[in-house]
């Protein structure tokens, strides 16, 4: 076969209907089960017909990938440090959606186009617990000071910064996400390590029982440019500012951030259902919109189709009419 220059095809055919091949090769069958003594085969095969490996002309670029990527994965193991984070954030999804969410729909939501590339990437590197923080430092010599949080007195680690650190932000940050996220009748859940990152995992469901497409959009967008604005806050106070009290974020300087990324998400969604944008990457208007609706400044004086607008801002009022969703 090795030998033969054209393709190879293999087809099934019924067995006793005439078919020459077939009953040759049951003729054939017949003799040999009659014979005494076996024939002897050389299955060697002749050096020129035998090819290792893949034959270029044909692999595609996901085939290479995915050759490379089994050979190389036979020789890790699953971090442990991974399964635990993995576990606890599948914990909050399951309480979330009651349902267990598999291995595979974590990662997949790491890669939520909802989320921005940079979010993507860190959301990656968290849940294999990468990030150099706490534990990492101590290990290294002349570096072990920054395993610990100087201002609260304790070994950095990524749930502190996310949950408990007084200068990354997080409460404030956690305030807003949380506050904005409810005013759409959205239940940002608990704060905790987990619940940011399963910013991917989403469950809003309309009153029809559907999936509530812009919702969940809406919540993946806040609770992902939240959480990065966190980390880089985190990074700015630990590196850039080296613990400075005198130099720290003010809390308006962290709500303006966390506007300014948000609203820049905003024009990006609006640049991407304009009509010139090519196919592939053109957003639905509709879903655009009502991603954004009921979040933004002034919406009254707004036209229906703001897609087009300039100066379309999120607002981060508590809007929420008294007494309902409460
Ligand atoms: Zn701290």
């Amino acid at each position: 076969m090795r030998s033969r220059r054209g393709n190879t095809y293999l087809a099934k055919v019924k067995e006793h209907a005439g078919i020459e091949g077939n009953e040759g090769a049951d003729r054939l069958a017949n003799i040999g089960a009659q014979c005494e003594h076996p024939d002897e085969i050389s299955l060697e095969i002749p050096d020129q017909y035998c090819i290792r490996g893949a034959k270029f002309s044909t692999l595609t670029q996901a085939m290479l990938y995915k050759g490379i990527r089994e050979r190389k994965m036979t020789k890790y193991k699953e971090r442990p440090a991974t399964e635990l984070t993995i576990e606890s954030v599948r914990t909050v999804v399951t309480a979330r959606t009651n349902r267990v969410p598999s291995d595979s729909t974590i990662w997949k939501s790491i890669r939520s186009l909802d989320m921005d590339r940079k979010i993507r990437a860190f959301l990656y590197r968290a849940l294999h617990n990468l990030q150099r923080v706490g534990k990492y430092w101590k290990k290294i010599p002349q570096h072990e000071y920054k395993a610990t949080c100087g201002t609260c007195n304790k070994t950095e680690s990524m749930e502190h910064i996310f949950t408990e650190c007084v200068n990354t932000g997080q409460q404030q940050i956690w305030n807003i996400a949380s506050q904005v996220l409810q005013s759409r009748g959205i239940d940002p859940g608990l704060k905790s390590l987990s619940n940011w990152l399963s910013a991917g995992m989403p469950n809003i469901k309309r009153p029809n029982g559907r999936a509530g497409k812009a919702k969940n959009r809406f919540f993946t967008i806040v609770m992902s440019e939240s959480l990065y604005l966190i980390w880089l806050i985190r990074c700015e106070w630990r590196m850039e500012k080296e613990e400075n009290e005198l130099d720290k974020h003010t809390s308006q300087e962290i709500e303006a951030r966390w506007k300014h990324r948000l609203n820049r998400r905003l024009r990006l969604d609006q640049a991407m259902a304009r009509k010139k944008m090519t196919e592939w990457r053109k957003l639905n208007k509709n879903l655009v919109l009502n991603t954004w609706r009921g979040s933004l400044n002034r919406e009254a004086q707004l036209p229906e189709d703001w897609i087009g607008e300039k100066g379309v801002l999120v607002s981060i009022e508590d809007r929420r009419p008294p007494g309902r969703n409460r």
